[in-house]
C-alpha cells in the first residue's frame, strides 16, 4: 500500500478537533479527491501526510515508513518523493516559467548546484517536455506573473513533476481558478497522473468537479470522515 493513514487525529488547540479519526488507505495509481466544505480539515489531512502539519496522533505510512516518526535528512527524503501543488501556486513570480519548474529540482540537487541556478542539460529538456504536456511551451522565458491563474497551475503541476515524485498532493489547486481553466488544470492532472502512474491526493469544494475527475473520493466534515467511496456512490447528503 502506498499510503496507510491510522487514526489520524490533529487539534490546534484544547477545545476542538480539526482531524478525527481519520483511517483509509490509498493505492498506487488512485486519484482520491477529498471533498469537504471549509474548515472541514482537507487542508490539515493533506499537510499530514508530508508533515507540513504535525498530527497529535496515529501514524501515516508511506511505502511503509510512517512519515510522523522521520525528521531531518530523512523527512527531507520522504518529502523529494511527493510533490506538492498550492491553491495560490507558490511561484517565484520575478523567475521564468522554465526556471521555476527546474526548482522541482532542488530536493534532488546539492545546495550548492541549485544555489547558483545550475541545471544539467538532461534537466532542462525534462522541463521542457513537461511544459509542453501541459501547452506552456510557447512561454517558457515569459516571467510567471505574466501568466493567467490557470497556466499559473500548470506551472505548478510541472514543477511537482519535476521532483519526479511518487504521490502528488494538490491543495484546492483550482480554488482561485474560473470554471474553464478548472477544468484544464483538473484535466492535465489526471492525465500526467495517469500516463506517469502516479498516485494523486486533490483537496476540493466542488462537488460536481469531484465526481468527474476522481476515481475514489472521500467526504470530511468536522474533522471526520463521512463517505469513502466511488465518485458515483456519492449522494448530496455524503
Ligand atoms: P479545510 O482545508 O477543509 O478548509 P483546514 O484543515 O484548513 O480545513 O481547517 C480545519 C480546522 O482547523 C478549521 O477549524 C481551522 O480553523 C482549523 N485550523 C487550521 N489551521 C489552523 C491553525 N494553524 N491553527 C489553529 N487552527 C487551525
Ligand atoms: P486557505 O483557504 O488559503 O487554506 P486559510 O485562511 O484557511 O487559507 O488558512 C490560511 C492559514 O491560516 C493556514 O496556514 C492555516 O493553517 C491557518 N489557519 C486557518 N485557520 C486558523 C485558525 N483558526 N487559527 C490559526 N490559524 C489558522
Amino acid at each position: 500500500m502506498l499510503l496507510d493513514i491510522k487514526q489520524l487525529e490533529k487539534k490546534y488547540t484544547d477545545k476542538q478537533y480539526a482531524l478525527k479519526n481519520i483511517t483509509f488507505q490509498v493505492a498506487k495509481g488512485e486519484f482520491l479527491v477529498i471533498i469537504g466544505p471549509s474548515g472541514a480539515g482537507k487542508s490539515t489531512l493533506i499537510r499530514s501526510i508530508n508533515q507540513l502539519v504535525k498530527p497529535t496522533g496515529g501514524n501515516i505510512y508511506f511505502n511503509n515508513e510512517d512519515v510522523t516518526a522521520v525528521t531531518g535528512a530523512a523527512l527531507r527524503k520522504l518529502r523529494s518523493r511527493i510533490g506538492m501543488i498550492f491553491q495560490h501556486y507558490n511561484l517565484i513570480s520575478r523567475t521564468n516559467v522554465l526556471k521555476n519548474v527546474l526548482h522541482g529540482r532542488l530536493g534532488k540537487v546539492s545546495a550548492l548546484t541549485s544555489t547558483f541556478g545550475l541545471y544539467s542539460q538532461e534537466e532542462r529538456e525534462k522541463a521542457v517536455a513537461l511544459l509542453k504536456t501541459v501547452g506552456l511551451e510557447e512561454h517558457l522565458y515569459k516571467k510567471t506573473k505574466e501568466l493567467s491563474g490557470g497556466q499559473m497551475q500548470r506551472v505548478g503541476i510541472c514543477r511537482a513533476l519535476m521532483q519526479e515524485p511518487q504521490l502528488i498532493l494538490a491543495d484546492e489547486p483550482i480554488a482561485s481558478l474560473d470554471p474553464k481553466s478548472s477544468e484544464t488544470v483538473m484535466s492535465y492532472l489526471k492525465k500526467v497522473t495517469e500516463e506517469q502512474q502516479l498516485t494523486c491526493i486533490v483537496n476540493l469544494h466542488q462537488v460536481e468537479i469531484a465526481k468527474r475527475y476522481a476515481t475514489r473520493i472521500i467526504g470530511i466534515r468536522a474533522g471526520e470522515i463521512v463517505f469513502d467511496g466511488r465518485p458515483e456512490a456519492l449522494t448530496e447528503e455524503a
